[in-house]
């Protein structure tokens, strides 16, 4: 045995070295994601799995999409152009923005990440509700960061469960400098009003960053949820964050990507990988948002969908809250655990919450008709099948 093994086995091998991981990243629970199908057949020895566990679009992989990047195969063995020029000139014209206010991120998820290294560090202070999405809290610990997580709405608010943006701006403090704002919010599908969001904008000080994760946007209009982007040139503090992975239908080859000042997406420019998005991505994601007529029938679809859920849950005796993206937070009134399981066995996946501090409740995606039938009759079987 050589020195240095000998040391390791003396210290306790591999572990040794955990206990010098800095402290936010120690304390972190990993991001739990949905079950991927294979894992549920693998497991299970169940076919035709039906997924509605990570709000992906259920039209799939948009066609015009998906033909950019057969074209961009061949063209694999360079690296991507690290400043996405076709694409961020794409979004700049889709959102009237110059393409200096467009930093990509490898799905939202990144940029988030981007602002929290950015802005965030020990002794500094974050602002998020309690239920809001789970990305947040690992960014903001990661940073060493302190999380300042504000309680959610309660149930007269007519938004139970949402974001209370007025106690949201008693907690910023001399010491925050990033609050997180989901609209909608995932896990809960609540959102905040236009009036609600301007108020709120016009209350926090310029010197924080206000981040509006908009990653439903594109539902969420039709519920009546604001476009925040229309104010980018009033609050120099504010950043949209926006997704290909919901509506757009590429959840697999990761783009997102931040509207801010130039002078914030300069500064998140300089934390950022070189080549953080790959070149299908890029290709797929200018191709995508080229096909708006895709989305038009994505939303319509959801909408049909979601009144599909809708009738079907209540024919079960489940009052569901309304939603603005494309899924729904279901109450069970009842441990949720057995009865995802009981719908797991049946093949159907959808996902579980009790790590955001909700139990009882199960977020479903909004699937195909084919696939919101199989839900529901799942469910029904499941209850059937379980004691409450
Ligand atoms: C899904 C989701 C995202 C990000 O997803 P990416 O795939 O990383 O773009 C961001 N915010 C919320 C609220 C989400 O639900």
């Amino acid at each position: 045995m050589n020195a240095r093994s000998e040391r390791a086995r003396l210290t306790g091998g591999c572990d040794a070295v955990a206990q010098y991981a800095v402290d936010g990243v120690r304390a972190l629970q990993p991001y739990q994601p949905g079950k991927p199908l294979g894992e549920l057949e693998r497991e299970y020895g169940v076919r035709d799995a039906v997924k509605l566990a990570s709000n992906e679009n259920p039209l799939g992989v948009a066609p015009a999409a998906r033909a950019a990047m057969a074209r961009e195969l061949d063209g694999l063995w360079l690296y991507p152009d690290g400043g996405g020029f076709g694409l961020r000139r794409a979004l700049a014209a889709h959102h009237g923005v110059e393409p200096a206010c467009i930093t990509l991120g490898n799905g939202s998820n990144d940029v988030l990440v981007l602002i929290a290294e950015t802005f965030l560090a020990p002794g500094r202070e974050a602002v998020y509700s309690q239920y809001a999405f789970a990305v947040y809290p690992i960014a903001v610990q990661a940073a060493g960061a302190t999380a300042r997580i504000v309680p959610a709405l309660g149930p007269e608010s007519g938004q139970a469960l949402g974001h209370d943006l007025e106690a949201m701006a008693a907690a910023i403090s001399p010491d925050t400098r990033v609050v997180f704002v989901a609209n909608p919010n995932n896990p809960t599908g609540t959102w905040v009003t236009e009036d609600a969001l301007r108020r709120f904008l016009e209350s926090v000080s310029p010197e924080v960053v206000v981040v509006v994760d908009e990653a439903y946007h594109e539902y969420a209009l039709a519920a009546g949820a604001p476009d925040a982007s229309a104010w980018l040139g009033e609050f120099p503090n504010l950043v949209i964050s926006r997704t290909f992975s919901k509506a757009y239908g590429l959840a697999g080859i990761r783009v997102g990507y931040t509207l801010s000042s130039p002078e914030i997406a300069g500064l998140l420019n300089r934390v950022r990988q070189p080549f953080n998005v790959n070149s299908l991505a890029l290709a797929g994601a200018e191709a995508a948002l080229g096909d708006q007529e895709f989305i038009a029938r994505t939303v319509n679809e959801n909408a049909a969908g979601m009144a599909q859920l809708g009738t079907g849950l209540a024919g079960l005796g489940f009052e569901v809250a309304p939603s603005a993206g494309n899924f729904l937070l279901l109450d069970l009134g009842r441990d949720a655990a057995p009865v995802n399981e009981a719908l797991l066995r049946q093949g159907v996946i959808v996902r579980p919450v009790a790590g955001y501090g909700l139990p009882r409740h199960l977020r479903v995606t909004v699937g195909t008709a084919a696939g919101n039938d199989r839900f529901i009759n799942a469910l029904a079987h499941a209850l059937e099948g379980s004691t409450a």
